[in-house]
């Protein structure tokens, strides 16, 4: 009996290794789809990809037609889609000449009638006005004040975090806020601590100004003992600045400011600047301090010495962007990138350091803080783009670069050149997107989406290190030449 046993075991250990071995040789030979990620997925839209790698097979057929593939078998095919059920078959053939087939389903779903109606959301939220006001407290740093009760609506500043509020109605998973009769604002329930109720807005006085400079910031310090809304917008001519809730004009303001106004609470002036280097609100002893950097005079020969910047690899850990068809990672390219642009810039005299220094996980808030806290100048998010289904990544493609603020984009524009003066990748565009790390006015932000990682030429250069070295040398040489120019002639 005993005997018997021993050679089960001994078959079924057999039986185990023979299908660990197959199984590698299957996935060693055959094909690997990296999207979609599963079979019969469904798509809502006319055209979706398929994207992978054949390794060192050969001859990749999509449906009987031949499909160009590139480095390490990668390939990228954009596949139309009808309603209904789409059939692929992808068959390559092996150096053994035995072919590797594999049967995709694709979905997409039917028409939807009702998506060509109005949005269901918007109309079931009904506006609810309250009897007072409720004096709320906002609770995160950073949240956004919008026009609209809708999260795609415009975003009109960003508060800090204890900022008193008064909320005058609610709609959905918004608050109103009350500004003054003419001027309401929106924002989201889940920023908030309720307080208290009050007949009407209280106004605070500012007890007292204060402007001072050091070597690096101007301040502009409004006693207020407590935090209040406000608006900044930059303008042709510098930055116009509002306060609200305001009783008073204080003492010292119309010696710096221009255009200086109190009407229904609303503090309003301007301040002039030919150019701007970052700036923000903070509040620190019982004070609202609008600090602005002052203008750089860069040195001649290092434009970059002494320069703070900070270099920001995008995505890391468990989120690791997008996925290129050799499966490298977007985290993994844009961390080389990053490093290599941080080597070059300690060659320069500059101080750069990096948002992560790892394949870790990392919130992108906490980036934020770690960009305002070391106060840097330039802060550059680096990524490698991809695109939503229904686009054709061998029509758009290249390099581009977002910025939010109008005082990144000159830098982002010149970015933008210099990285392609180097790499000489298609001009995907200077545009303006609202991302967090675009919404930094405390430095010169920019988002950088040096190629993409689904245009299979532009992924096949991503992976060459050399490749990478001439970006990082371009992101660079973008930040010299916009240094340079700021030097008086
Ligand atoms: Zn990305």
């Amino acid at each position: 009996m005993k005997s018997f046993l021993k050679i089960l075991f001994f078959l079924i250990f057999i039986i185990v290794l023979l299908g660990i071995y197959f199984k590698f040789q299957c996935s060693a030979l055959a094909l690997d789809l990296v999207y979609p990620k599963k079979n019969n997925m469904s798509v809502n839209a006319k055209s979706t990809y398929l994207i992978g790698n054949i390794g060192s097979n050969k001859y990749l057929k999509i449906n009987g037609t031949e499909v160009k593939t590139y480095k390490g078998g990668a390939f990228v095919y954009v596949a139309a889609l009808d309603f209904g059920e789409n059939n692929f078959e992808i068959s390559s053939i092996g150096d053994n000449g035995k072919e590797t087939k594999v049967l995709y389903v694709i979905k997409r779903p039917p028409k939807n009638k009702s998506v060509l109606g109005k949005n269901k959301d918007d109309s079931d939220s009904k506006i609810e006005l309250f009897n007072d006001f409720i004096c709320a407290r906002v609770t995160k740093d950073g949240s956004p004040l919008r026009l609209k009760a809708d999260v795609n609506s415009n975003r009109v500043a960003h508060l800090l975090k204890d900022t008193s509020l008064f909320l005058d109605a609610s709609m959905g998973d918004y608050y109103r806020v009350y500004i003054d009769k003419n001027t309401k604002y929106w924002i989201k329930k889940n920023y908030f601590a309720e307080d208290s109720h009050v007949s009407e807005p209280l106004k605070y006085r500012i007890r007292d100004f204060k402007y001072s400079k050091d070597k690096e910031y101007e301040y502009f310090a409004f006693h207020l003992g407590e935090v209040l809304p406000y608006v900044i917008r930059e303008t042709e001519s510098g930055l116009d600045i509002k306060i609200f809730y305001v009783e008073n004009i204080p003492v010292g303001l119309q010696e710096v400011a221009s255009n200086l106004n109190l009407s229904n609470n609303v503090l309003s002036f301007s301040l002039p600047y030919e150019k701007l280097w970052g700036y923000d609100f903070v509040y620190k002893n019982s004070k609202m301090i609008l600090k602005v950097r002052q203008p750089i005079k860069a040195d001649t020969h290092y434009p970059l010495k002494n320069i703070v910047v900070a270099l920001d690899p995008g995505h890391g850990g468990v989120e690791s962007g997008a996925v290129g068809p050799t499966r490298i990672k977007e985290s993994d390219i844009v961390l080389d990138i990053a490093q290599k642009v941080k080597k070059i810039l300690i060659k320069e005299g500059a101080k750069p350091f990096l948002t992560r220094n790892s394949d870790k996980t990392m919130d992108l808030y906490d980036r934020v803080q770690l960009i305002k806290k070391r106060n840097a100048l330039f802060s550059i998010s680096i990524h490698a783009n991809a695109l939503p289904d229904g686009n054709n990544p061998y029509e758009k493609y290249g390099t581009s670069v977002y910025y939010y603020y109008p005082e990144a984009k000159e830098f982002a524009d010149i970015l933008k050149r210099r990285i392609i003066n180097n790499i000489k990748t298609r001009d995907d565009g200077t545009n303006y997107a609202s991302y967090v790390l675009t919404r930094v006015s405390s430095s010169l932000s920019v988002l950088v989406e040096v190629a993409y990682m689904i245009n299979p030429e532009d992924y096949e250069k991503l992976t060459d290190e050399n490749f990478r070295q001439d970006i990082a040398q371009g992101i660079v040489d973008g930040m010299k030449e916009y240094m340079n120019s700021s030097i008086p002639k």
